[in-house]
């Protein structure tokens, strides 16, 4: 069984009298270990899918599973600590809480987590081992984009989640990151999967998925991904 497994997964809004089908039997499987990337065009599906995949929200229908645990059966309870110990998020606009140093905002999510790795450890790890102690005010955009990482990475998550992880950042800064996330997942094992319109995400890739009108219209595996730097 694949580490992460979507079966046949709806998603239906109702928004008033209209029902919006977000994802319309979405069906896909990620291995362990995999730099996964996910594209399509807007409106396709790709945050809702990212929504059930880190237990935002159930699916109306279908099954996903991580690491062979149903996640589309777990109750409120069950939701909430899937989210805050299993999952890792990086989102675009690195939501660090503004009056705490780098440090405390890693410590402030990993400390509720049963298996967390050392903040200083995990900052170490993106490179910001000098910067424990400045404010995200202090600290450029890629390097607010590093705490938010070793944020996610210090909760020892199953699965890296990122939502347009370089979209908020100049070219060269992208680079860097996407190096950052590969670096993370060959160097550690550590399942991503990043939702994003930059195509250099896909040739580093070890499996692109393609998301259309609700559905996973195709999936690869990249023989030999391209090394990010
Ligand atoms: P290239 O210029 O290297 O051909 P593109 O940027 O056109 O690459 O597209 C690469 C991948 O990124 C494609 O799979 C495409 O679906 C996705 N992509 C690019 N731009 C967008 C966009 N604006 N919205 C959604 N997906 C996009
Ligand atoms: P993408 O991330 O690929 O742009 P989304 O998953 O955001 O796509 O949206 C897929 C479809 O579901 C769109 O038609 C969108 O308007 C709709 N949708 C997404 N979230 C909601 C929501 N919370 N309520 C109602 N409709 C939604």
């Amino acid at each position: 069984m694949a580490f992460v497994h979507f079966e046949d997964v709806r998603k239906v809004y109702h928004m008033g009298d209209v029902d919006v089908c977000a994802l319309d039997g979405m069906t896909f499987d990620i291995e362990r270990g995999e730099l996964c990337v996910i594209v399509g065009p807007s409106g396709a599906g790709k945050t809702t899918l990212l929504n059930m995949l880190g237990g935002m929200d159930r699916p109306t229908s279908g099954v996903i599973e991580l690491g062979g645990r149903q996640v589309s059966d777990l109750d409120d309870r069950g939701l909430t600590l899937y989210r805050r110990n299993d999952i890792g998020f990086v989102f675009q606009f690195y939501n660090l809480v503004q009056n705490l140093t780098a440090l405390e905002n890693v410590e402030l999510a990993s400390q509720i987590c049963p298996d967390p790795l050392p903040s200083a450890e995990a900052l170490a790890a993106v490179g910001l081992e000098g910067r424990l102690d400045n404010f995200p005010a202090q600290l450029s955009g890629g390097e607010q984009q590093r705490v938010a990482i070793a944020r996610a990475i210090a909760k020892n998550p199953k699965l890296l989640l990122c939502d347009e992880p370089t979209g908020a950042l100049d070219y060269r800064t992208g680079k860097q990151i996407l190096a950052l996330l590969q670096d993370t997942c060959r160097a550690t094992g550590r399942t991503v999967a990043i939702v994003t319109h930059n195509s250099a995400f896909t040739q580093v890739a070890d499996r692109v998925i393609h998301v259309r009108e609700g559905r996973a219209t195709s999936v690869s595996t990249n023989p030999s991904p391209a090394p990010a730097s």
